[in-house]
C-alpha cells in the first residue's frame, strides 16, 4: 500500500492528514461529515441532517505552516 504524500501549497511542506471529531455531545464520538446544499433546521434549531448520510471529511495539515485543506470522499466500499 503506497503512502500518499502531500505538499502544502502555501510553503511547499508536507502535509499530514488527520480528521475533525465532532465533540457535540462531550464524547469525540462522532466523525465530520460534508452534506450537499444548504443547511436546513428542524423545530428546535438543530441541524436536519441523517448521521448515516453524509461523506466524511478529511483534513490535511502542513506541518511546517499549519495550513488546512480539507477533502470529502467517499470511503470504499
Ligand atoms: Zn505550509
Amino acid at each position: 500500500m503506497s503512502e500518499t504524500i502531500r505538499l502544502c501549497p502555501k510553503c511547499s511542506d508536507v502535509m499530514q492528514i488527520g480528521f475533525i471529531p465532532d465533540f457535540s455531545y462531550g464524547a469525540a464520538a462522532l466523525e465530520t461529515k460534508w452534506f450537499y446544499g444548504e443547511v436546513t433546521k428542524g423545530f428546535f434549531g438543530g441541524v436536519k441532517a441523517s448521521p448515516m448520510g453524509g461523506i466524511p471529511v478529511h483534513a490535511w495539515r502542513c506541518a511546517g505552516c499549519g495550513f488546512l485543506e480539507f477533502f470529502a470522499v467517499p470511503k470504499p466500499a
